[in-house]
Order: C-alpha cells, then structure tokens, then sequence
C-alpha cells in the first residue's frame, strides 16, 4: 500500500534517507501486523510505463516504495553511450510522484563511490558474465553489481523489483545477493516486459531513434516471434540464422540471435520440449543497441 497521504520525498544523501528509512520501519512496528515492507526500484531514469508497470506493483506489495535514479558510470563499456544516456529528470520526478512513489533517491556519483569506481571490486559471477551481454559488454556486470551491492546496502530493502527486460541482469543479481548473503532479506520480484502497441520493449535508449529507426525498432520483436514461430519447425543453428539475417535486413546489426535454457541461459542448439526456452536478441540500429527477449513457449 503506498503512502498516498504525504508527497514523494527526495534524498540525494545516504545519511539522510538512512535516517528517513529507519523511522519508516519504526512506524512500520505501530501496524496490526508489525511489519514494514520496504520495496525499492532501482532505474537509471528516463522513466517509461516499463519501470512504472514495477513501480505499480511495489506500491500494491510493500508498505513503502523507493525508486533509484542513478545512471552508473561504471556499467558503461562505452563512453559514448553513457554521454549519451537520456536524461529527463522533472518528467521523471512528476512520474513517480503521480505513481506512489514515496521516496526517490537521487544520489551524486561521489555518494555511490566516494573512492570513485575505478578501483573496482571483483565479483565472482562465473559463466553467466561470459555470454551473451557479458560477452558483447565486457566489464559491464562487474559495473552493474558494484552499484547494485551499494543501493543494496544503503536501503536494505525487503522487496527488489527488476524488469524481465533485461533477463541477464536479473540472473546477474540473484547472483550479487547470493555472494552478499543477502537472499534471506530481500525477495526478488522479476516482473514482465512492457512492449509499445508495435511490440519494440520499452527502453530509456527508445528516446535515441529518430523517426525512421523508430519504424524499423519492432524488427526485434518480429525476431523473437519469428523464432517462436519456427522453433520446432527448423534446426536450432538455421533458425538462428535466418533470424540473424532478418534483422539485417531490417538495417540492425545484431549482436547476437540466441536461444537458451531459461533456467541457467546456458545456449541450446537442440529443440527440447520438457524445458523452458529463452529467446534473446540484441542488435544495434545507428549508434543505439537495443535488447530483448521472450519465452519461446
Ligand atoms: P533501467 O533504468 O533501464 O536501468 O531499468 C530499470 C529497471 O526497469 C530494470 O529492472 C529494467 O529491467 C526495468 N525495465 C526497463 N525496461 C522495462 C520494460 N520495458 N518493461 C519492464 N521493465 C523494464
């Protein structure tokens, strides 16, 4: 249930949305049920109906909602994508505002990394960092969990809501609160992708297409269908051929057309019914990589 009564306060200091958390739960303990659920959303704004559908269901779960907006330098592997990162603040503040939101933190990068984010703590994330947005994106998991392992720390949150939209970070960090022990606190809620009405997923790098790249956009959805479609008609490497081929057509580069477990994303080259498939597509149109993903069943 949100906190409707009061406006969304904004902290840009740990210390003080610490205190401000602390007397929540304090609160928390005057309610029938002496409980306070805290639910936390973390996003690098440029907010869209995709983090507000999580921002929705954390008002419906938690007692309070905290929304992040922090665009982590140090998940960019390329510097010019993160020059480029959209930024869209007012808009964002007056979304979770008029959504439930009832704290947002909106933390400098000198908050996060005091010590800058250069010297870079190592995360054991074994294969899963070795595939698909690892591989395309090296250094970019270490980047998202040392952020990740941060906002966590600092909000302890009971409940952490993540978007299916990016399938390899959620796994990522399951991971992260597996190495900090954190599994038994805070219960991880993967919620489903938002798609515009021509099926693109919603993303903040959308805002980055121009008019024709925007036409073209749904061509990574089409993929996916295409491979859902022909999944148990083709052999697993043609099909992902022909979909690799699809998208250039369509003017895309692809990064990768995959199909994989979706319980451990390792890729599979064999069609199996008795287990739940994962279709995966990233590919870049101009200068914009764009990512998606669906069940195949
Ligand atoms: P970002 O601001 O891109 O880092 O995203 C913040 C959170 O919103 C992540 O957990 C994303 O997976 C999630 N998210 C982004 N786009 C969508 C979408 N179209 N549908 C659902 N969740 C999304």
């Amino acid at each position: 249930m949100a906190n409707n009564n009061c406006k969304m306060i904004i902290f840009k200091k740990t210390n003080d949305l610490q205190q401000h958390l602390a007397a929540c739960r304090q609160k928390g303990k005057t309610l029938p049920d002496n409980q306070t659920s805290i639910g936390f959303v973390p996003t690098m704004g440029a907010l869209h109906e995709g983090h507000l559908s999580l921002l929705k269901i954390s008002t419906r779960e938690n007692q309070f909602t905290l929304c992040s907006i922090f665009v982590n330098p140090a998940q960019f592997n390329d510097p010019n994508d993160f020059k480029k990162y959209p930024s869209t603040l007012e808009q964002d503040i007056l979304m979770l505002e008029t959504n439930g939101c009832d704290i947002l933190f909106l933390p400098h990068v000198e908050e996060i990394y005091p010590d800058g984010f250069n010297k870079k703590k190592h995360y054991d994330l074994g294969y899963l960092e070795t595939i698909l947005e690892g591989e395309f994106r090296p250094g970019h998991f270490q980047g998202v969990c040392m952020a990740v392992d941060k906002l966590l720390l600092i909000v302890h949150p009971d409940k952490l809501y993540l978007g299916q939209k990016d399938y390899q970070q959620c796994m990522i960090i399951e991971k992260l609160i597996g190495l900090m022990k954190m599994e038994k606190s805070i219960q991880v809620r993967v919620c489903p992708i938002v798609r515009e009405k021509d099926g693109l997923a919603m993303s903040s790098r959308n805002m980055r297409l121009n008019k024709e790249q925007r036409a073209k956009a749904p061509a990574l959805y089409e993929t996916l269908i295409f491979l859902k479609q022909n999944i148990s008609k083709l052999s697993l490497p043609d099909l992902k051929k022909e979909a690799t081929e699809l998208l250039q057509q369509k003017g895309f580069k692809p990064d990768y057309v995959e199909i994989a477990d979706a319980k451990t994303l390792k890729p599979i080259n064999e069609w199996d019914s008795r287990i739940n498939i994962l279709g995966l597509v990233a590919a870049i149109i101009n200068e914009v990589r764009l990512i998606d993903n669906t069940m195949m069943d």
